[in-house]
This record gives structure tokens, C-alpha cells and sequence, in this order.
């Protein structure tokens, strides 16, 4: 049932402001998102409709939503910075979904909010774009994520390096609480006000911390594992957040704030595309370091809850943050030990997907396409539509790939069927292996016809497409030929 509800404003003052979408000339919708717009119960009059456009340009609100916009703070590339905030998000309402559970909608680039700086509230098309295809595509792959529900052209022009084609997205999230949430409650607020934020965040994250010995302390462990899961999610699909501030971390475990994200071509461990990220620190293989990192900053933020004495609540929670690596790694291991076709891991296996991974590195092999590939490669080592033939040099491969059949033999010996085990793991090993995940020189290409053509055939082909990224797709599954590689994105200010 169709039941807006405004729980975060029953939070202290001090953690939004009220605010109202600032008018735009003259709205049209790019996208609508129907399936998501049915799971949440929304009346078929704010689909797209007058009134869903009036509603998603921020141009005419309905009464059942209260806008706001929630403070937060955060360390941005490393550096405290003291005051962010939602500068040009606002939350709108929060819906109940067929299934009972709350979720946020936001509109992001409705215009200035009391935490605006000096940005200007608004949002280019092209990071809409963008985060609508990532989002939903990062769903669709079974990755916790924001979701888009409308994106709509505002009709007027913003300023960035030059002027472009303005627009605003519709988001949908378990909650946008950040790490930077907790961050701002500890550095503004007091005692009572931030054990409001944590009873908030428990109740609607995780209700069984509530019962718990000490909430605070079951509170981050449990945001923990989560992020732990949430990483080694992005590091099996190769995927690069980009800018992983405390401010973009969710509470919920969800990835949120996509700016300059892109998935990698060619595996390389040290891959960096953002542009802003000069020094590395959100590459690719940092990200499970950098999860850590950041969550020690929400350990800190909830040291006063945790225990009065805070050198005991300092050793409380460095012995949960401690838990970090193995949950992470756990999660890794079973990912990548899927991909290669294990039903089972154990801590050996680690060394054979490092061997792969290094195997990848070294020959410069595209990391989507070959997982995909070595599917087939399960039963065959030299099967036609395996990896075989992407290696210019095969013998590291073949080397490789003889110790992972020895490694497949042995647990089809400690199972009983084996006659029927091959089949099933080509298609165990599919059904996690995406065909396809949207390329950055795709998804560049998407945005280039939609800003320069006002075309947005691509943009629509792709939104329908993305639903099924395990099924084969000739369309979106080719590599990006040398010429049309992008090695950098932009963030989405
Ligand atoms: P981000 O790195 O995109 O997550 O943004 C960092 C902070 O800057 C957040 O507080 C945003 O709300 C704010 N911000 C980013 N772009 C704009 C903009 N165009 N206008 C106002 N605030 C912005
Ligand atoms: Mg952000």
C-alpha cells in the first residue's frame, strides 16, 4: 500500500533543514522506472504523468511529501571536511514497498539547500545519465544499490567547464545515511542527539542490534560486515567507486553517490579513473582498505555510545574494526571462487585466483570478458569459446589453467554425481559472470549522443538492456577497441 512516512524529521533539528525545490522552465521526462514504481506502491498518477513530471522536476510537490535536506559532514580524499551536507539532494518523503520495508526518494539537482557552499543545487545530464544506466545496471548484477526511479531534463542550462543540458534524477535508497552522518553528530551535536542518530539507523538498518549487549558496538559491527560484503561485491565485477569519502559510504551497505565510477576493461589492480583522484587513493585495489578506513571513522563517531571510559570503547572498537579483513576476505574468497566454477573454498584457493588475477595483469586481459569466457573453458581447457584464444602467449594460461583443473577435479571427487557436475558449472559460473557491465566508453558514448544530438536512443537501449546482464548480449559485450579505451571520468558537480 502506498504509504509515505517522515521519520527523519522526527530526528533532532540539527540534522536537516527544510527546504524547497527550487522551479525549473520547462521539465520532460528522460526515464521512468515502472517496475520500481510499482514495487513502491506509487499511485499510477505520479508515473509519467503531468503530475509524475511536476513531481520530479520539484516543479509542483504533492502534499504527502515534506522536503528536506539532512546535514552531514566528512573526509573528503583523506581531509575533514567540517560541513557538507545534502547540497543539492532532497529528500522528499520515504515510501513503504509492497513488502513493508522503507526506502528514501530523493531528488538530486532540484536546486540550492542550506548546504549548497557554493555549488549551485544542480545536476548536468550527463552524471544523471550516468548514475541512472550504473544504478540500475549495479542492481541488476545483484549489488546493493541505490536505485533510479525518473530522470527528467530541467529545460535549463548549468555551468561546469561549459554549459550543458541540466537535469535531475529521482533516487531511491534503503536510507542515505552516511558515515558522515555520524560524523556531524559527533562533532555538533550532543550526547542525546547522537544516540537519537544511532536508535534511527538501528531501527531501520538493523533492528536485531537493538536487543544486543551494547547497540553501539553490534551497530558498527554490524554496518561492517555489510561494507565488507558491499567491496568484495564491487571487487568481483571490477568495479571502481571512485570516490569513496566518508560522506559517500551508506550506513545501509548500499553504493551510493556515483560520481566518476567506472568499471575496469583490462584487469589491472592500480586502476584509477577519477579525474580528481590525483594520488590513488580510491584505486581499485585500495577499496577494501579504504572501506576499513572509513569505517574507523564511524567507530570514532560512535565511541561516547560505545562505553563512558573511551580508552575502553577505543579497545571495543578497534577489536570489531579487527574483524574487518577476515569478513572481507570471506566474502572475496566465495565470489572469486564462484567465478572460477567452486562451489567450496578453502584459504588455498586464495592463492589460485591471485595467480589468476597476476595472470591477467600480466597479459593485459580484459576481466569481464574473461570470466565470462572461462565458463566454457571448465570442461575444455582449450574449448572454442573459452579464454584460450585472448592469450598471446598461452603458456602462463595453460599453466594456470591446469592446476584449476586439478583444483575442479578434486571437488567433483568429493562430490557424488559427477557426471552431471560439468554442465551445472559452466552454468553456475555464467550465472555469475556477467555477459556484459556498462563500459565507460559506452556509457560516454550514451551521454555524448544525448548532450550533442539530443538522441537518446542508445541511453534507452542500454536501460532496457541492463536488466539482463548474464544473459549473452552482442550488442554491449565487445571490449572497447584501443582508439575508444577512456582511462579517465569526471565527477558529477
Ligand atoms: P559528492 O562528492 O558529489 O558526493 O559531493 C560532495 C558534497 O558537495 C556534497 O555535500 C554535495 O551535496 C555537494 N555538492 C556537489 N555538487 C554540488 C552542486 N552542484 N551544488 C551544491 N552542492 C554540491
Ligand atoms: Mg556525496
Amino acid at each position: 500500500m502506498f504509504a509515505p512516512v517522515h521519520s527523519f524529521r522526527q530526528l533532532p533539528a540539527t540534522f536537516f533543514s527544510d527546504v524547497m525545490p527550487t522551479a525549473v522552465a520547462s521539465p520532460s521526462f528522460i526515464a521512468f522506472n515502472q517496475p520500481l514504481a510499482e514495487q513502491l506502491a506509487l499511485p499510477t498518477q505520479y508515473w509519467q504523468t503531468d503530475q509524475g513530471l511536476a513531481l520530479y522536476s520539484g516543479l509542483q510537490l504533492p502534499d504527502w511529501t515534506k522536503p528536506l535536506a539532512a546535514a552531514y559532514t566528512g573526509h573528503q580524499f583523506g581531509s575533514l571536511a567540517p560541513r557538507l551536507g545534502d547540497g543539492r539532494a532532497i529528500l522528499l518523503t520515504e515510501l513503504t514497498d509492497i513488502t513493508g520495508k522503507i526506502f528514501d526518494l530523493q531528488l538530486k539537482g532540484a536546486g540550492p539547500t542550506p548546504y549548497s557552499r557554493r555549488g549551485d543545487g544542480r545536476a548536468a545530464l550527463g552524471p544523471v545519465l550516468r548514475e541512472y544506466l550504473v544504478s540500475e545496471a549495479m542492481h541488476a548484477l545483484g549489488v546493493p544499490t541505490t536505485r533510479a526511479l525518473a530522470a527528467v531534463m530541467t529545460g535549463e542550462p548549468v555551468y561546469r567547464q561549459r554549459q550543458l543540458p541540466g537535469a535531475i534524477i529521482t533516487r531511491v535508497a534503503d536510507s542515505f545515511l552516511r558515515i558522515g552522518s555520524f560524523q556531524y553528530a559527533a562533532m555538533y551535536a550532543n550526547h542525546d542527539e547522537l544516540q537519537a542518530l544511532l536508535d534511527f539507523a538501528i531501527n531501520r538498518h538493523y533492528p536485531e542490534c537493538a536487543d544486543a549487549e551494547n547497540p553501539a558496538l553490534a551497530f558498527l559491527a554490524a554496518v561492517q560486515q555489510r561494507q565488507a560484503k558491499l567491496i568484495a561485491k564491487w571487487m568481483s565485477l571490477g568495479f571502481i567507486h571512485g570516490v569513496m569519502n566518508t560522506d559517500n559510504m551508506a550506513i545501509s551497505g548500499e553504493t551510493i553517490d556515483y560520481g566518476p565510477c567506472a568499471f575496469m576493461d583490462k584487469y589491472r589492480a592500480d586502476t584509477v579513473f577519477s579525474s580528481i583522484d590525483t594520488g590513488g587513493r580510491y584505486a581499485y585495489q585500495q577499496q577494501p582498505q579504504i572501506g576499513q578506513w572509513n569505517l574507523a571513522r564511524l567507530a570514532e563517531s560512535l565511541l561516547p555510545l560505545i562505553a563512558e571510559d573511551e580508552t575502553q570503547a577505543v579497545a571495543m572498537a578497534t577489536e570489531v574494526l579487527n574483524g574487518f579483513g577476515p569478513s572481507y576476505y570471506q566474502h572475496w574468497r566465495e565470489l572469486f571462487g564462484a567465478k572460477v566454477g567452486l562451489r567450496q573454498t578453502t584459504n588455498d584457493d586464495q592463492s589460485l585466483i591471485q595467480a589468476l588475477l597476476q595472470l591477467l595483469q600480466h597479459a593485459e586481459i580484459d576481466f569481464t570478458i574473461f570470466f565470462r569466457k572461462l565458463a566454457y573453458a571448465s570442461t575444455d581447457i582449450y574449448a572454442q569459446k573459452g579464454p584460450h584464444g585472448l592469450f598471446a602467449d598461452a603458456e602462463s594460461w595453460l599453466t594456470w589453467a591446469e592446476q584449476w583443473h586439478q583444483r575442479l577435479a578434486k571437488e567433483d571427487a568429493e562430490c557424488d554425481e559427477q557426471s552431471t557436475q560439468h554442465q551445472n558449472r559452466v552454468d553456475q559460473m555464467l550465472a555469475v559472470n556477467p555477459a556484459f557491465i556498462p563500459r565507460n566508453h559506452q556509457i560516454e558514448q550514451i551521454i555524448e549522443e544525448a548532450i550533442e544530438r539530443n538522441d537518446f536512443t542508445l541511453f534507452e537501449k542500454f536501460r532496457q538492456d541492463l536488466t539482463t546482464p548474464y544473459q549473452d548480449n552482442e550488442f554491449w559485450m565487445a571490449a572497447p577497441a584501443p582508439s575508444t579505451a577512456l582511462y579517465q571520468t569526471f565527477c558529477g558537480t
